[in-house]
């Protein structure tokens, strides 16, 4: 039975305590009425729909009527309408009751305003994680533990091309992976058994496309710690993939013939000799190619069309090999070949020659043929070799020897070629030295004028005394200082000790005429100040220009055109006379003499020495002095060697002549002396 004490206890119970009966408040207790903000007295007199916010009052009158028709004891949640007005979160759990003899509700009431404060909160973090993995840009998959794909978001979708209906609910092989490769898929995917958690995969677009995806993967557990299934975050790395694939394939390629480069063909070259020192037996060969004249193509047709040879070059060379074998471009117009795998060393042999013989047939450059060839040096693979390095040194080796030999040709690597190679090496420090060390000397050789016999010159040579092989010549050192630059600083040397020597012997012997002739080498004449240095010198040294011949060859006009042609203009103009060295020897064509203000034409000794020995022989040199007088140029005749070319020269009129019959090249003193005893040559 209730004791007396007890409504006092309903009163300060923590919860509202109501009963109802026909939307009025029968019984409420002060703890109710103070969370409303009544008092007991004013919700006595109130409805109950008016403590009930308007919208929730057919969903609460819904359940009061349950309640009342017999449904079981039950909670709901409303909003109530306090008496200032606010509203706030109630939770009713409701019971019908008889009250004198009619149906009512009794209530446990509770504010769970601060519950739904929290409730609202968690549920719009919820919200916000699957709006966010909704629109990320990342891939989102998640997978029940047979594979079917229970969740895919956007992206995801965006990727595949495909509808989500035709992703959610089937399984991941079947929508994703190509046919081909489902089997194998499916069967790796279990045997990993736990699933790696990075993996990189290729889905299938609905287009059948292919794109690279990166993915991170999880295991979902259940509540037992069994797998229900997979989350997976990706990334399509499709583009970054391609793009990291083309920079590697840039670095790895030249980029004019897509051919391997450099760093290609060293790799290549070095995994093959490792291969040679891990198994001997077999024979692999290095070629090292340089294209013929290419500069001339260049400096004719243009660059354009000069790099349009350098790749039907280069298809040309693939076409010559087998397939295991490597092309590449090293730069310029080198390539090299590496031939993997060759029966025996005179296979290697035969692949150069039908690489010669692949270029042979004219390229069309522009609607021009042009004919172009190569010289190809060989090196055969051996375990002895340190380095890749150095067996493309000697096919280089080889190579400069097929150059040297005339072009066009194939040329193994012997060690011989190696000693030369290093012999040249020293050569070259010397070299370095010899200006410094004063080692440097000029010989004379006097130019002869055959209608008096006397002395009408010099033609200075430059000779080497080195401290160790003696006196070298310039056909030894000239070649390498042309390479080297060196050229430039012993050619200016030059320059000026013949100025100096000839205007001495001007004054000493009163020979006020006395000529000089002045080897120039291309690499010389082309520098830009070269008419000032020149001008400087004969400023110098007190000689007449008139007095200077600067001889120069036909590789000069050949290769360099225009330029040359102005500075000669500027010598000429200083009274400075050119002379054409060696001619017949070079392939200069008659048009090319016109474009040249030249002086004269030293004719070649190859030409002089046929003088007598054959009928053609003189009429070579006749045809060359009627093409010299058509031009209005003199004529020197070099390398004079006997008594019968003289003879003969003289019968043709030829005005000047050099050579050994008349002088050797002499010191300055020796010079002097014939000079100043002014020994003449019987004339006719
Ligand atoms: P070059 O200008 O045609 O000089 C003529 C060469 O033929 C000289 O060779 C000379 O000694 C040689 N010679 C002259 N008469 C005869 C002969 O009757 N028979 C034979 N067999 N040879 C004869 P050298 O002094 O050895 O010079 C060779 C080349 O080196 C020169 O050919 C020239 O092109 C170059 N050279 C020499 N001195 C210089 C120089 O100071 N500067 C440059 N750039 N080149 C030079
Ligand atoms: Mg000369
Ligand atoms: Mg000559």
């Amino acid at each position: 039975m209730l004791n007396d004490e007890f409504p006092d206890l309903m009163q300060q119970a923590i919860a509202g305590l109501v009963l109802i009966q026909d939307d009025r408040f029968v019984y409420t207790n002060a703890r109710f009425a103070e969370m409303l903000g009544y008092s007991v007295e004013e919700l006595s007199r109130l409805s109950v729909p008016e403590t009930i916010h308007l919208e929730d009052r057919p969903r609460v009158s819904g359940h009061v009527r349950d309640r009342l028709a017999g449904a079981p004891r039950g909670h709901w949640r409303f909003r109530a309408v306090r008496k200032d007005g606010s509203t706030t979160h109630f939770e009713v759990h409701g019971k019908a009751v008889v009250h004198v003899g009619n149906p009512a509700l009794s209530g446990i009431i509770l504010d769970v305003s601060d519950r739904v404060a929290e409730e609202i909160k968690t549920q719009g973090a919820d919200r916000k994680l699957r709006e966010l993995l909704e629109n990320m840009e990342l891939l989102a998959v998640l997978q029940d533990a047979d594979g079917r794909v229970e969740f895919c978001n956007q992206a995801m979708l965006r990727v595949c091309g495909k509808g989500r209906d035709e992703v959610v609910g089937k399984d991941w092989f079947d929508t994703f992976v190509p046919a081909q490769d489902r089997v194998e898929r499916r069967r790796a995917a279990h045997q990993d058994g736990q699933r790696k958690a990075q993996t990189e995969h290729e889905i299938a677009t609905a287009e059948g496309e292919l794109r690279l995806i990166s993915w991170n993967v999880i295991d979902l557990r259940d509540e037992h710690g069994a797998v229900s299934g997979s989350a997976s975050i990706g990334v399509d790395i499709t583009e970054s993939r391609r793009t990291a694939e083309k920079l590697l394939h840039d670095a790895l390629h030249d980029s004019l013939t897509g051919l391997p480069n450099r760093a290609l063909f060293m790799d290549r070259l070095s995994h093959r000799l490792a291969l040679q020192k891990r198994r001997q037996g077999s024979v692999f060969s290095v070629l090292f190619l340089d294209v013929d004249r290419f500069k001339v193509v260049n400096d004719s047709l243009g660059h354009v069309r000069g790099d349009e040879l350098l790749v039907a070059i280069g298809h040309r060379l693939s076409a010559c090999l087998r397939p295991g074998d490597t092309v590449a471009r090293l730069g310029g117009d080198e390539f090299t070949i590496l031939l993997e795998d060759v029966a025996s060393e005179s296979d290697a042999v035969k692949v150069a020659d039908r690489i010669q013989e692949g270029l042979r047939a004219p390229f069309l450059l522009g609607g021009q043929e042009v004919f172009s060839g190569v010289s190809i040096g060989i090196a055969h693979g051996h375990a002895q070799y340190a380095g890749p390095e150095d067996i493309l040194r000697d096919a280089d080796t080889a190579l400069y020897r097929a150059k040297a030999q005339g072009r066009a040709r194939s040329i193994e690597f012997d060690v011989s070629m190696h000693d030369r190679a290093v012999a040249l090496l020293h050569l070259e420090t010397d070299l370095r030295r010899a200006l410094d060390r004063r080692e440097l000397r000029l010989h004379y050789q006097p130019m002869i004028s055959l209608a008096t016999g006397r002395i009408s010159g010099a033609e200075a040579l430059v000779r080497w005394l080195h401290p160790e092989r003696g006196l070298v010549l310039p056909g030894e050192f000239i070649p390498l200082a042309e390479e080297t630059g060196l050229i430039l600083p012993i050619g200016a040397w030059v320059l000026v000790e013949a100025c100096r020597q000839a205007r001495q012997w001007q004054d000493r012997l009163n020979l006020p005429l006395l000529e000089m002739g002045v080897n120039l080498s291309p690499k010389q004449f082309m520098q830009p100040d070269l008419v000032a240095q020149v001008a400087g010198v004969l400023r110098e040294t007190g000689l007449s220009p008139r007095c200077l011949r600067l001889e120069v060859t036909e590789s000069l006009l050949m290769d360099n055109g225009a330029r040359v042609a102005d500075s000669m203009s500027e010598l000429r103009a200083m009274g400075i006379r050119i002379d054409l060295d060696d001619f017949g020897t070079g392939y200069s064509s008659l048009s090319y003499l016109h474009q040249f203000p030249i002086d004269t034409l030293k004719i070649d000794r190859s030409f002089v020495s046929r003088i007598g020995t054959t009928e053609d022989g003189t009429q070579i040199v006749n045809t060359i002095m009627s093409l010299a007088a058509s031009l209005d140029l003199e004529v020197v005749a070099e390398g004079v060697e006997t008594a019968e070319q003289l003879a003969a020269l003289r019968v043709l009129n030829c005005p000047y002549a050099q050579g050994y019959h008349l002088s050797r090249p002499i010191e300055s003193g020796q010079f002097e002396a014939l000079l100043a005893g002014g020994r003449s040559w019987p004339s006719p």
